[in-house]
């Protein structure tokens, strides 16, 4: 669990950290990889939302998946982008959470991925939480806490002597 002084001030941001929906760049899952080759290609964002024709979330589509379909014995296969759909390659176990006030869930997963989807219960898609994102708010934290909370060293020294 997160210290109170810590999750008070991160939860004092949590408007700042979604990129919302409309604003985060995505694909459908009937696009073909073609079209999802370029909107990566153009974006230069290796990983992007996978949404279905009702904003539902369905999960992430990367380069590297892409290109791993591409790959022929000795020349890439161009004629796949065409063949294939988004919903063909795309990863679908992807973590996500409900709300931006989940910021204990967020900081776990945040170690091994650069964004989080946030996903209502009936999987409609709000945006993603970026790490950028709550680099800033920890930023804030980091310069704050010392400000409004009462911050007093444990002097562990004295317990270690007394062992
Ligand atoms: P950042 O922390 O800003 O570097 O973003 C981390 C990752 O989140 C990026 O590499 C993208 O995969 C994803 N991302 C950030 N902003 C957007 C956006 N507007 N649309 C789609 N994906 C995004």
């Amino acid at each position: 669990m997160l210290i109170k002084p810590v999750a008070d001030l991160l939860m004092r941001n949590t408007d700042h950290f979604l990129i919302p929906a409309d604003i985060v760049a995505n694909v459908q899952t009937d696009n073909n990889l073609y079209h999802a080759f370029l909107v990566l290609t153009k974006i230069k964002y290796s990983r992007i939302p996978v949404l279905d024709n009702g904003g539902h979330f369905e999960g992430l589509i990367s380069l590297p998946l892409i290109t791993e379909q591409m790959l022929g014995f000795d020349q890439l296969n161009t004629d796949v982008l065409m063949k294939k759909r988004v919903c063909d390659v795309m990863e679908t176990e992807v973590k996500t959470v409900a709300t931006v006030t989940d910021v204990e869930t967020t900081l776990h997963l945040m170690v091994d991925n650069p964004f989080v989807p946030v996903v209502t219960a009936d999987r409609v898609f709000r945006g993603i939480i970026t790490r950028r994102e709550f680099m800033k708010s920890f930023n804030f934290l980091a310069h704050e806490i010392g400000k409004q909370y009462d911050m007093i060293e444990k002097d562990f020294s004295v317990s270690e002597k007394a062992k």
